[in-house]
C-alpha cells in the first residue's frame, strides 16, 4: 500500500479541570489556564478542516512534541531548550505518534442544539455564541463494526454432528457391507476403441502477449493485470477511505492508502488443435480381443488415444452381475460356466471376485 498524505488537521483536546474543548496545538486551557497533561488524548474535531496556513503546517510536519525532563512542560520538537525552566531538552522525551484516531472527517457536519438554550451551534465551537455554556463533544457515531455472528447454538452444532455421522454409517453400510454370492460366468463382452482426431481450431482466451504466434487473434477487452503499490501509465488510481493520524503535537495528518490497478488486453483468439472428432471401436463376446485395423488416415487425421474394455456377467441363482476386468490377462481367465464366488455390495456391484474352484 502507498500511503497519500491529504494534508493536515488541528486536533482537539479537553481540559481535564474544567471540560473546555481546546484546540491541539495550544498548550493551556483556554478557559482555566490548566496546562495540556502529560497523558493528553487528542480526539478529531467534527468537521476536519485541512490546514492551509503555512506556519501551522510547519509545525504540523515538525514531529511530535517532547516533554521536558525537568519540569514535564511540552515543548515543540524543534525546540532546544525548554520555554519553562530552560532545561536541556535532548533529555527528554517525545510524544508518541502514529496512532490512528479515526476516519478523516470531511464536512458538511449536522448543527447540533445549544444544552443550555437550545440554539443550533457548529458542534466543533467550545461554548455557544448566544449563552456561551460549554458545548460538549457528540456522541461518537456508533463504529461501522461488523456485528458479531451469533454464537451457533451448542445443541444445533450436536444435532448437525449426529446427522453427519448417521449419513457415514449409511454409506459405510451401503459401501462396506458386502455379501458373497456363487456364480458362474454366463457371457463375457470386449470392447476396443481408437479415438481419431484432427486438427480443428479452438477459441480461448489470454493476455495479448501469451497469445500464440499462430493464432487469429480476436476481440480484445481491458482487464486488472496486477495491482501495485507504484503509480503507472494507464493505471487507475484505488484509494482506500482516509483517515486521520496523531502526529503527537496537535495536528493530525489526513492520509488514505492507494493501490493501482495496471490494465491489459485480455483478448480471445483462435487455434488449430488435435480434437477427437471420431472414434472407431470393434467389439465381440470372445477371448479374442482385437484393435480396430485399416483406419482411413487422410492428410488431417490422426489416431489418439485407445481404450479397451472388459466385462463379465455373471448368473447367480437367476441374478445377473456385471464386473470389470482391469486388462485383458485377467479378463481371459472368466471362461464361459466357470465358477467364482462375488463380493457384491448392497447397492448391487461386484466389488472383488475369485474363483470358486470346480
Ligand atoms: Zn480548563
Ligand atoms: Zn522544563
Ligand atoms: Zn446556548
Amino acid at each position: 500500500m502507498a500511503k497519500e498524505s491529504l494534508g493536515y488537521v488541528k486536533l482537539e483536546w479537553t481540559c481535564p479541570s474544567c471540560g473546555t474543548r481546546n484546540p491541539g496545538p495550544q498548550k493551556t486551557c483556554q478557559n482555566c489556564g490548566t496546562p495540556q497533561p502529560e497523558d493528553v488524548k487528542f480526539e478529531q474535531a467534527a468537521e476536519e478542516k485541512l490546514i492551509d496556513n503555512a506556519d501551522a503546517l510547519a509545525q504540523a510536519k515538525q514531529g511530535p512534541d517532547i516533554y521536558c525532563f525537568y519540569c514535564g512542560t511540552r515543548n515543540p520538537a524543534t525546540a532546544k531548550t525548554c520555554s519553562q525552566c530552560g532545561g536541556n531538552l535532548s533529555e527528554g522525551e517525545a510524544r508518541r505518534r502514529g496512532e490512528v484516531l479515526g476516519a478523516h472527517r470531511t464536512g458538511p457536519v449536522k448543527k447540533i442544539p445549544c444544552p443550555s438554550c437550545g440554539f443550533l451551534v457548529h458542534p466543533d465551537v467550545p461554548t455557544c455564541p448566544k449563552c456561551g455554556a460549554a458545548i460538549a463533544r457528540p456522541a461518537p457515531e456508533p463504529a461501522a463494526e461488523p456485528a458479531p455472528s451469533k454464537p451457533v447454538n451448542r445443541w444445533v452444532g450436536i444435532g448437525i454432528a449426529l446427522v453427519l455421522l448417521a449419513l457415514a454409517g449409511v454409506c459405510a453400510f451401503l459401501f462396506l457391507g458386502t455379501d458373497e454370492l456363487t456364480g458362474r460366468v454366463q457371457t463375457v463382452q470386449w470392447e476396443r476403441t481408437i479415438n481419431i482426431e484432427q486438427l480443428a481450431p479452438v477459441e480461448r482466451e489470454t493476455w495479448r502477449d501469451e497469445v500464440p504466434n499462430t493464432a487469429v487473434l480476436g476481440v480484445c477487452t481491458q482487464k486488472v493485470y496486477r495491482v501495485q503499490d507504484q503509480p503507472a501509465e494507464n493505471a487507475k488510481k484505488i484509494c482506500g477511505t482516509p483517515y486521520t493520524v496523531d502526529q503527537g503535537n496537535g495536528y493530525g495528518e489526513a492520509v488514505q492508502d492507494c493501490q493501482f490497478e495496471v490494465y491489459a488486453d485480455w483478448c480471445s483468439y483462435t487455434v488449430d488443435e488435435w480434437q477427437v472428432t471420431d472414434r472407431v471401436a470393434l467389439s465381440g463376446d470372445d477371448f479374442n480381443p482385437q484393435w480396430p485395423q485399416n483406419i482411413s488416415m487422410n492428410g488431417t487425421r490422426r489416431e489418439g488415444a485407445r481404450v479397451e474394455s472388459y466385462e463379465i456377467t455373471f448368473n447367480a441363482d437367476g441374478d445377473l452381475y456385471t464386473y470389470t476386468a482391469d486388462d485383458v490377462e485377467s479378463f481371459n481367465r472368466f471362461q464361459i460356466g466357470s465358477r467364482w464366488i462375488l463380493e457384491v455390495n448392497k447397492l448391487g456391484a461386484v466389488v472383488r471376485v475369485q474363483p470358486a474352484g470346480k
